[in-house]
């Protein structure tokens, strides 16, 4: 199964992708993991992304769009979960041209709603786990509040991404994430035509519900 997930920073969308992504066995394929890899290993592509992320811009296009549909052909032979692409118009029709051509479905289409003001609360509210960043815990979501100031789950120290605490690094995100001409809601919005005509599915989730809540309405839409 082939999942296309769209949700702003903050809705919930990095969890609700690991959990199905283990139900289905998915490849999780994510474009800011990809480039965070790259400049671990200070790749060329890694060296020309990391202006680009470390000023909270998008990486153009001509380097983003192949690293990400050749990693899709390397690791999602058996079904992914794409994850962080497209994040513009361009990336949206470029992904459903390479899927056509390389004959892969694109099942689902998820997007998770969220207001842009709660979205970014619960940005800034976002603590992470020293032993392992998949432990949820913020101060803004009575269901996984931190226990005091620690990891809710293992007892481990907290920290904060400082980026999370950067409003104005969190509104440039939002900015190109709630752009419905060409940006992100755009893309989403070119899979919902794709949709409404029969060639994929699309799924809308409130964003506001708890995780588990979100996940379950989420099960219930999947096969
Ligand atoms: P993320 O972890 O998804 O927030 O991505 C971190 C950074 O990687 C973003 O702020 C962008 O600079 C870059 N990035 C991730 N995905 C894309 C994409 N689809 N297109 C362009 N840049 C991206």
């Amino acid at each position: 199964m082939n999942i296309l997930m769209f949700g702003p920073n903050g809705s919930g969308k990095g969890t609700q992708g690991s959990l199905i992504k283990g139900k289905y066995n998915l490849a999780h394929i994510e474009s800011g993991g990809i480039f965070r890899e790259h400049i671990g290993q200070g790749t060329e592509l890694g060296k020309k992304a990391k202006e680009y992320i470390d000023r909270g811009d998008l990486v153009p296009d001509d380097v983003t769009i192949p690293m990400v549909l050749e990693t899709l052909k390397d690791k999602g032979k058996d079904g992914w979960l794409l994850d962080g692409f497209p994040r513009n118009m361009v990336q949206a029709q470029k992904l459903w041209e390479a899927l056509q051509e390389a004959g892969m479905k694109l099942d689902y289409v998820v997007e998770i709603l969220l207001p842009r003001e709660t979205a970014k609360n619960r940005i800034m509210g976002r603590r992470l786990c020293v032993n392992d960043p998949n432990h949820p815990n913020n101060i803004f979501i009575d269901a996984i509040k931190p226990n005091g100031d620690k990891c809710r789950v293992c007892g481990g120290d907290l920290k904060s991404r400082a980026d999370d605490q950067d409003e104005g690094a969190i509104n440039k995100r939002h900015d190109i994430y709630y752009d419905t001409t060409t940006g992100t809601l755009a893309a989403a919005y070119f899979y919902k035509d794709l949709a409404a005509k029969g060639q994929t599915k699309y799924i809308e989730l409130n964003g506001e519900g708890s995780i588990d809540s979100i996940k379950q309405t989420l099960l219930n839409q999947l096969p």
